[in-house]
């Protein structure tokens, strides 16, 4: 009997070998008329790996009974194996996520907070579906959108989010200042977190009256000089725009998956059909932290380790990775340095 990893011979990332994969169906060594098969029917029926063939045996040998009916053992061991099985139906056209985060919205949830786009993996969440199903049940929502705005355009109002909130520095304004949208019925709903110049109307010992938003958030002396670097920050990615900007970066992307794929026990971390700009991988045998310290020394400046999201690192069964990102001003020719810089690393730890 085969373990899942097992029915192909490896886990994935295994090149492409058709002869061991060929094994794994006995009727592929059938002869017909004393000739080996050339099985070339396949649009009518398709053959059954040794896996398929055991694990319907194994059902009728041990489990077999009615499922969803009985408190029985074997009517249990039958609804588990099914069900298991629709679990991988959905995963297989990534129809499972969605469901899972409509069963968390309840009665007791109080805010939906969610990335645009992981800075770990570089999926882009689908996060107009997580707005839609919080407002139906009257969910605020909040979007971190400090990897996306510096690749995705942005509409705030199309998305109909309640808040969404990005960081200056992220795209190419200055540290230690960010941007926080709120609807404004939220905003005025809301009592102020701070107190100082600027945040008060009127003052009286009886009563004190807040300003208006958004200045009723925004107490004492602000980063002046931040604001308007951020503020000019935004003009030059608008003057390129992120439509040409998105256009770069998705070829850029494209590019070095496609380079990085043929490097001997390289694996990306993160492989959504939706991403930009995010190249996480790890290398088989090599500590993400070698693989920063050795691509520096080529001038090559990776990001290694948990990323602030180790329970991703946890979902993918790693402790981190070498994580190269992408902006509107790399290149292609950077890209070839970064992979000759892989290889490099490849060749010490051989
Ligand atoms: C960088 C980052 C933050 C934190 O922003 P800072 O301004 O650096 O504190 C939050 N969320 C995401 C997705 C980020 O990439």
């Amino acid at each position: 009997m085969k373990t899942e990893h097992e029915v192909f011979g490896g886990p994935p990332g295994t090149s492409y070998d058709v002869a061991r994969w060929r094994d794994d169906f006995p009727i592929l060594r059938e002869r017909v008329h004393g000739k080996a098969l050339v099985y070339f029917d396949n649009a009518a029926t398709t053959h059954k790996p040794q896996a398929v063939l055991d694990a319907e045996a194994r059902y009728y040998a041990h489990d077999n009974a009615n499922v969803h009916r009985g408190v029985h053992t074997l009517s249990q061991r039958a609804t588990d194996a099914f069900e298991s099985a629709r679990a991988k139906v959905q995963h297989f056209v990534n129809a499972e996520a969605v469901d899972a985060y409509e069963k968390l919205l309840g009665p007791h949830t109080r805010l939906v907070a969610v990335t645009h786009l992981s800075n770990a993996l570089g999926s882009i969440v689908p996060v107009k579906r997580v707005i839609d199903l919080a407002r139906a049940k009257n969910v605020p929502t909040l979007i971190d959108g400090a990897q996306a705005v510096s690749h995705l355009a942005v509409d705030v109002r199309a998305l109909d989010c309640d808040f969404y909130a990005f960081s200056s520095h992220k795209i190419f304004g200055p540290t230690g200042i960010g941007a926080l949208y709120g609807k404004a019925a939220r905003l005025k709903a809301m009592p102020p977190y701070q107190g100082g110049g600027d945040m008060i109307r009127a003052v009286t010992f009886e009563k004190t009256e807040y300003n208006e938003i958004p200045y009723k958030f925004e107490a004492g002396t602000p980063n002046i000089a931040g604001a308007i670097g951020f503020g000019v920050a935004l003009d030059c990615v608008s003057a390129i725009g992120l439509d040409a900007i998105g256009n770069h970066e998705r070829d850029l992307l494209a590019y070095a998956t496609r380079e990085v794929s043929c490097i001997p026990g390289l694996r990306i971390i993160g492989t959504a059909q939706e991403k930009a700009s995010i190249l996480s991988f790890t290398l088989d045998g090599v500590h993400p932290h070698d693989i920063g310290t050795i691509l520096d020394r080529e001038g090559i400046a990776i990001r290694a380790g948990h990323h602030c999201a180790m329970p991703v690192m946890q979902k993918f069964g790693i402790t981190g990775t070498a994580r190269a990102s992408f902006a509107f001003y790399n290149t292609r020719e950077e890209v070839d340095k970064l992979v000759a810089g892989i290889h490099q690393v490849r060749r010490m730890f051989r």
